[in-house]
């Protein structure tokens, strides 16, 4: 079976999450209609596709109790999606621990796969702060996966939208991860943490932070990694890092591209 872990999605009857992704990109039913993903998981050769909000949905920036009506409504939406080719995570208002895990247990009972969460959790914070280590604890408790997702918007301003993807969000999220490993934090045991895009650059340069800080040179048995915007050769490396057990296809559909999803299903084929 075919799992794609890292795919988008939004409802169609809510104008108001299409404005917030507001990047000027081309909104269509490819981001709603489940029939069109559907056909287009069967040409792609995908079985299961995990949905999960788009990064922008993630409302690091507004106040805890507007935050959680916001993951309220946008669970049950995700709710609706799930069947027979769909699975769905969850999102919480990671700015209040106490809400977050109320809504964590909301997830479960909805019976949505997991959860994903950003890099940024406030205007401030980040996933390394040791307020996220509750909530952590609360994933491993109610045996939820967690995707780690970069959503800080970019400190240095963006230029442009390429870098911004393709070289800010990558270093955030190594960032965060990393602060978290030198913090000294222990994770708990059976947490599941699946790292977006290859765990950004992570696991290209970890071994280069583990030496300047004295730190461990592997990766902790927590992070796995999802495929999305990574090329086979990519994968390749990535498996060799963490094994193929921890190394999960992603595609981030609908934002992907076409040919690239198909090189790097055509590579990790025959491997
Ligand atoms: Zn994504």
């Amino acid at each position: 079976v075919r799992i794609d872990v890292h795919a988008h999605w939004l409802p169609e009857d809510r104008p108001e999450w299409r404005a917030r992704l507001g990047d000027g990109r081309v909104v269509d039913d490819s981001y709603w209609s489940l029939e069109r993903r559907t056909a287009l998981l069967d040409e792609l050769g995908i079985d299961v596709q995990v949905l999960s909000p788009f990064p922008a949905l993630l409302p690091w920036w507004a106040p805890a109790d507007e935050a959680l009506d916001w993951c309220r409504a946008m669970n049950e939406a995700l709710a609706s999606a799930v069947g027979v080719r769909f699975r769905a995570l969850g999102i919480v208002p990671l700015q209040d621990c106490s809400l977050a895990v109320a809504e964590l247990e909301r997830i479960r009972d909805l019976g949505l796969a997991g959860v994903e969460v950003g890099t940024a959790v406030d205007e401030r914070r980040t996933f390394a702060d040791p307020a996220v280590d509750d909530f952590l604890a609360a994933c491993v408790e109610l045996e939820l996966p967690v995707l780690l997702h970069p959503n800080r918007p970019n400190p240095f301003g963006a230029t442009r939208a390429a870098l911004d993807a393709g070289l800010w969000r990558p270093s955030d999220t190594a960032l965060v991860v990393g602060e978290r490993l030198l913090r000294g934090w222990e994770a708990p045991a059976g947490l599941r943490v699946c790292i977006a895009h290859g765990g950004g650059s992570l696991p290209w340069l970890w071994s280069r932070v583990a030496i300047i800080a004295g730190a461990g040179d592997g990766l902790p048995e927590w992070i796995s990694l999802d495929t999305a915007g990574c090329t086979p050769r990519q994968v390749d490396h990535l498996i060799d890092v963490l094994g193929p057990d921890r190394v999960f296809l992603g595609t981030d559909l609908p934002a992907g591209r076409r040919p690239a999803i198909e090189a790097l299903l055509a590579g990790m084929a025959v491997r």
